[in-house]
C-alpha cells in the first residue's frame, strides 16, 4: 500500500478533528446568492410542515434559479424566506438538507483554508466540540450529487 499518497489525500478534517457548534446566529440563512436548493420531495415536507396549500406555498415561498433549479425564495435583503431575526428558523424540523448539513459541504470541505474562510461568515466553525467523521461523513453522503 502506498501510504505516503494516502496521507497526502486525507482530508484535513481526518488528519485532526474540526469543532463546530451552532449559535444560531442566521448568518448562513443570508446573502445575496445564498439560495436553498431544494427537491420537490423537501418542498412537499415545508409546504406540509407549515400546513399550506400547493398554490399558496409555492408562489410565496418558491423560486426557480436561473439554472432551473428549485429554490427558496429570498427576501430582497438577502435573508432567506424563513428566516425570523428574532426567531430563527420557521422550518427548522423541516428545513432541507443543503441547511442540515452546513457547514459540511464539500466547497468548504475541500482544504483548511476553505474551511477557515467559511469562519468569517459562521461564527460556529472552530466552536464548541469536535464533531465525528461519522456525521461529517454522513452530511456529505446526504447532500445531492453536482452535475
Ligand atoms: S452561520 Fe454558523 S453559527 Fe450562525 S446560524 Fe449558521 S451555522 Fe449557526
Amino acid at each position: 500500500m502506498n501510504t505516503t499518497k494516502l496521507a497526502v489525500s486525507e482530508p484535513f478534517f481526518q488528519k485532526a478533528p474540526v469543532c463546530f457548534e451552532c449559535t444560531q446566529c442566521g448568518h448562513c440563512c443570508t446573502g445575496k446568492d445564498a439560495y436553498v436548493f431544494i427537491s420537490l420531495k423537501e418542498a412537499e415536507k415545508i409546504r406540509s410542515f407549515l400546513g399550506l396549500t400547493k398554490a399558496w406555498f409555492n408562489r410565496r415561498y418558491l423560486i426557480r434559479h436561473s439554472d432551473g433549479d428549485l429554490v427558496l425564495s429570498l427576501r430582497d435583503n438577502g435573508d432567506c424566506i424563513f428566516l425570523d431575526k428574532d426567531a430563527g428558523c420557521r422550518i427548522y424540523t423541516a428545513r432541507p438538507v443543503q441547511c442540515s448539513t452546513y457547514p459540511f459541504w464539500p466547497e468548504i470541505l475541500k482544504s483548511k483554508k476553505a474551511w477557515l474562510r467559511e469562519k468569517t461568515r459562521c461564527e460556529g466553525i472552530n466552536r464548541g466540540q469536535p464533531v465525528s467523521l461519522h456525521k461529517i461523513q454522513n452530511a456529505l453522503e446526504s447532500l445531492p450529487e453536482e452535475e
